[in-house]
């Protein structure tokens, strides 16, 4: 499981988060809402190993993430995809995926099967192997960021943002090949805005305010939670 306990992270003398405390436990898809500069990529950027906390401490599986190495903690299990993609545009769908291979990459047999894997988690990358991914959709350039996060076969994903800047019947397609990957044994934890959405699929939540945990909860507590509803669902 991941446990993640009283974690402090400065940017200089600002505080971007206060001593966070919260969990996934295996098979889980957690949910952290926050609005915009609330701290969730910082917190991303900290369990991945690019962020070095200054106080608490981040474990998956009881192995320590905040060593500052990210090729370590993927190594471990943890694999980001990050917000915004951040996919070669020019190079292939396969290419883009083959590069997130880093963990198999002496290993031909490994990556190959990693990719046949993903493929069949993402149906439609298939028919789009060869094309240049900045030529795909959001929703579809969306699905290669997560499937080039799995090729390093993660048991806990860290997925920030995936439903930015897309119509919500591609948000709502995103989320169920989400939902693919958690029922195929990965672990997720799911920084999102779009509140409504990310509860839909998540088993549990938190919410992230200006770098501190405000409040916890089962997706459907945090769905008929007032603060919730006034602040995330707009109702
Ligand atoms: P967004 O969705 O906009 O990325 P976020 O919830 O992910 O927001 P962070 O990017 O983690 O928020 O930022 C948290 C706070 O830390 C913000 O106030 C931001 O301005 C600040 N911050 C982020 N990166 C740095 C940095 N490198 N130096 C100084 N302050 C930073």
């Amino acid at each position: 499981m991941l446990e993640i306990q009283n974690l402090r992270v400065n940017y200089g003398t600002f505080t971007a988060l206060h001593d966070v405390t919260l969990s996934v436990n295996p098979g889980e898809i957690v949910v952290l809402l926050g609005a915009n500069g609330a701290g969730k990529s910082t917190l991303f950027r900290t369990l991945s190993g690019l962020q070095r906390p200054a106080g608490g401490a981040a474990r998956w599986n009881g192995t320590s993430l905040t060593g500052g190495r990210p090729e370590f903690n993927v190594a471990h299990g943890v694999a980001q995809c990050p917000e915004g993609r951040l996919l070669f545009p020019d190079l292939s769908v396969e290419k883009n995926l083959r590069l997130g291979a880093y963990v198999h990459r002496r290993d031909p047999a490994g990556t190959a099967r990693e990719l046949a894997r993903v493929m069949d988690l993402f149906p439609i990358l298939v028919e789009k192997r060869h094309d240049p991914a900045g030529s795909l959709s959001g929703g579809q350039q969306q699905m290669v960021a997560i499937a080039r996060a799995l090729m390093a076969r993660p048991s806990l994903l860290l997925l920030d943002e995936p439903s930015l800047g897309l119509a919500p019947l591609v948000v709502e397609q995103v989320f169920q090949t989400v939902q693919r990957v958690n029922e195929a044994g990965v672990s997720v934890l799911l920084a999102e805005q779009n509140a409504f959405a990310a509860l839909g699929i998540a088993h549990r939540g938190y919410v992230l305010e200006s770098g501190r945990i405000s409040l916890q909860g089962t997706s459907a507590e945090l769905m008929t939670d007032d603060r919730v509803r006034s602040a995330y669902l707009g109702v």
